[in-house]
């Protein structure tokens, strides 16, 4: 066996320290940031290839996480967190705006599966919070769904202040915690988080580092 290839095993058990249905969520979100860190050093120990498709496709999936981001296409969440197949729940939406499919997809997650860790990940540029910016700004509301998007998005932008010239890097900011306090009082969250059995925590992406920042490090 080559060191390198070694070495790749050697972290790949490490690695698979926090993937237990039922584990802790500080032990979740120590899995999770340690894969960042990976993805961000380029070193990542999963390649996506069909053999890790093959190795979890009998018994039932085990995710440790699931993880609530925009659908930014710069922002692809395995690939930011170096997870495999059967490691994280993934649920995209603009501006990661919940309604009731994303809360019920995370109250089966947490629920079904026994997953200890809920992360809400915002990145800087978001394209959904600038929308929400322009529409407040120009006091026209998108017609559609999108009105959806902006009408969730609006009450972080108000509550940083449209003049303040940061504006939308803050609302970004705004909007992750926004997120991450409804989801903590979500009627079927609400328990287990208070029984710490459950975190929800949010994260910032930074699209030039590939960085994945705690709002409130732990
Ligand atoms: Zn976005």
């Amino acid at each position: 066996m080559t060191r390198e290839r070694r070495a790749k095993l050697n972290g790949m058990e490490s690695a698979g320290q926090g993937r237990q249905a039922g584990g802790t969520p500080r032990a979740a979100l120590a899995e999770l940031l340690a894969g960042n860190r990976r993805f961000v050093s380029g070193q990542p120990i999963h390649g996506h290839d069909v053999t890790a498709a093959a190795a979890t496709a009998s018994g039932d999936q085990q995710p440790y996480a699931v993880v609530l981001g925009c659908i930014d296409s710069r922002v692809p969440l395995e690939a930011i967190f170096d997870q495999t197949f059967g490691a994280i729940c993934v649920i995209r939406t603009g501006g990661h705006v919940l309604d009731r499919a994303v809360c019920g997809s995370i109250e089966y997650v947490v629920g079904q599966l026994g997953v200890p860790l809920v992360m809400v990940l915002g990145h800087e540029r978001c394209g959904a919070v600038g929308a929400a910016v322009d529409a407040l700004r120009g006091g026209e509301r998108p017609g559609g769904s999108l009105a959806h998007l902006v009408d969730e998005i609006a009450p972080a932008v108000l509550e940083v202040g449209l003049d303040d010239p940061a504006v939308l890097p803050l609302a970004i900011r705004r909007h992750v915690r926004r997120t991450v306090d409804a989801l903590r009082v979500d009627d079927l969250l609400a328990g287990p988080v208070a029984a710490q059995r459950v975190a929800v925590v949010g994260g910032l992406y930074d699209l030039a580092t590939g960085e994945v920042a705690l709002l409130d490090p732990t």
